[in-house]
Formats: structure tokens, C-alpha cells, sequence
């Protein structure tokens, strides 16, 4: 056998192994928590749209992402077999599709995401939840016609990036929508 085809049988391999050992994630109160390998930026940000806490960094390690997911009981979102195949991973989701809507909606049926209540509560570059400002104070930060037409504004605490209700286009949020509907 030649090197590639010796490495594509291990990855298939690898595939069929990581199938029969994805867990039945169970249902939660509370939405669950994730953490996204490098692969996956388009999605861990759909989902921190979608409202969901998603940690995901270009820089985490394999060791890393297995240690967020152990110590803060974060469901592990992978294309990496090699990652997944790990005896310390048990928690997790294999996102076999490298299609972004494809792996919305797998994500939606297998975390159990069954509504969008935190829709555009999060920054999708920190993660981190974001918190009511007084429009007053953000006067200088936003463009006068943002500040003319919006009521309401929010601030990322660590990054301070400022979002108001236009920040996303209304075609995202219909489709997060239509996504989670497929989904169900
Ligand atoms: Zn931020």
C-alpha cells in the first residue's frame, strides 16, 4: 500500500470508530456550552449569533480543547479525527460536513437547541455576554446615523465593541431561524 492510501484507510478507520463513539448528548435546562477546534470559526460565530457561548480560538492546542471541554463541561465541536479519537474525549460533536449550514444544523439536533431566546447577546469576537449601555455614552463611538436611528445599545465588557439591534443583517437572523427549523 503507498503512503496515501495507507493514510486514507486510518482516516476511515478513525471515521467509523469516532461514529460508533459519539455520545446521545443529553437533553439540558440550561443551553449547553461549547468549545470549537480551529477549524470551525464560521460556525463557533453563527452560534455566538445564535446566542450561544462558544469558546473557540485560532491558537488553542489539541491538549488545550480537550482540557476546556473536561474542566468547564463543554460539549467539544471537531472535524479532527485525530482529536476526537482521544480517549479523554467524551463529550463531543463530529462535524462531518465542512458546510456551515450543514454544521448549524447539526448542532442544533444534537445539543438539543430547541429556540434562539439569546439571539445577539454575545460578542462574536470575545464570547463574552454583552451588557446594556446608556445610549448617551456612545455618542462619539457609533456613526451619527446609528446614533440618530437606535434606541438601544450594548457593549462588549472585555473588547468594548459596541452592538445595536442593526449590527446583523435581518437575512442572518432569518436564516439562523430557518436553520434551526430544518433542524428539528
Ligand atoms: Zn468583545
Amino acid at each position: 500500500m503507498s503512503n496515501a492510501t495507507s493514510r486514507r484507510t486510518a482516516a476511515r478507520q478513525r471515521h467509523v470508530q469516532i461514529r460508533s463513539k459519539a455520545p446521545e448528548l443529553a437533553a439540558t435546562s440550561e443551553p449547553p456550552r461549547f468549545v470549537a477546534d480551529v477549524m470551525l470559526g464560521r460556525l463557533a460565530k453563527w452560534l455566538r449569533i445564535a446566542g450561544l457561548d462558544v469558546l473557540y480560538s485560532n491558537r488553542y492546542s489539541d491538549d488545550e480543547l480537550v482540557l476546556l471541554s473536561q474542566r468547564e463541561a463543554r460539549i467539544l465541536l471537531s472535524r479532527d479525527t485525530r482529536l476526537l479519537i482521544r480517549r479523554a474525549v467524551s463529550r463531543f460533536i463530529f462535524l462531518e460536513s465542512d458546510n456551515v449550514r450543514e454544521q448549524i444544523k447539526q448542532v442544533f439536533a444534537k445539543a438539543h437547541i430547541r429556540g434562539l431566546p439569546a439571539l445577539l447577546s454575545r460578542c462574536l469576537a470575545c464570547n463574552d455576554p454583552l451588557s446594556d449601555v446608556p445610549r448617551e455614552s456612545v455618542s462619539q463611538m457609533v456613526p451619527p446615523y446609528v446614533y440618530q436611528t437606535q434606541a438601544q445599545f450594548k457593549a462588549c465588557p472585555r473588547c468594548r465593541k459596541i452592538y445595536w439591534a442593526g449590527t446583523h443583517r435581518q437575512s442572518v437572523l432569518r436564516t439562523l431561524e430557518r436553520l434551526l427549523d430544518e433542524s428539528q
